[in-house]
């Protein structure tokens, strides 16, 4: 089968999740799912083989499970991005703007050195709000962002352009309109 349709039908909707009236995409059961967890991350990766890509950062928490795997398939290293308060070693920080109210992102500081070459992945691009946070971050320590990657895309909240407004190409997978 195509790859949409494989994806589509390993991720798991809940409605009504964390809030009334909104649908969650919940990646969980495409991870559960081997054949749909390879397919995903081997489409994930295949423009940047070649490209010697130095570091993934993930974003928590679920940019870190497929993050880690990118990084696997790419031979790159593995950077972590976390919420404020996480990190044990000396961190840059950005805030962010959630629904309700700012929030703040961090890094370790030695997490990228200037001029690396660094792709961002998370499971899904809503706003673009926190991915915009993370390239912020890696920007601040001089990583050269040759992309930012999802396996979903929800296109009518105007993630994918927020990020190309900064020059970030987006790759995403799948859309649910
Ligand atoms: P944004 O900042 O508005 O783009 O929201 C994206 C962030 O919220 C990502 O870290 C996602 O993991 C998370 N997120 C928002 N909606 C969903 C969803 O339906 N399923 C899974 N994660 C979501």
């Amino acid at each position: 089968s195509s790859l949409e349709d494989t994806l589509l039908a390993a991720i798991r909707t809940i409605p009504d999740y964390p809030r009334p009236g909104i649908l969650f995409r919940d990646i969980t059961t495409l991870l559960g799912n081997a054949r749909a967890f390879r397919r995903a991350i081997d489409e994930l990766v295949h423009p940047y083989a070649g490209l010697k890509i130095d570091k993934i950062a993930g974003i928590e928490a679920r940019g870190f499970i497929l993050g880690g795997a990118v990084a696997h398939q790419l031979s790159a290293g593995f950077v972590p991005i976390r919420k404020k308060g996480k990190l044990p070693y000396e961190t840059v920080r950005v805030a962010y703007s959630l629904e309700y109210g700012l929030d703040e992102m961090e890094m370790h500081k030695d997490g990228v050195s200037p001029g690396e070459k660094v792709i961002v992945v998370d499971d899904l691009i809503a706003t673009g709000g926190t991915a915009e946070a993370a390239v912020k971050l890696l920007r601040q320590i001089g990583a050269d962002i040759v992309a930012a990657c999802f396996v979903i895309d929800l296109p009518d909240l105007g993630g994918r352009q927020k990020l190309e407004a900064l020059d970030v190409p987006v790759r995403t997978l799948i859309g649910y309109e």
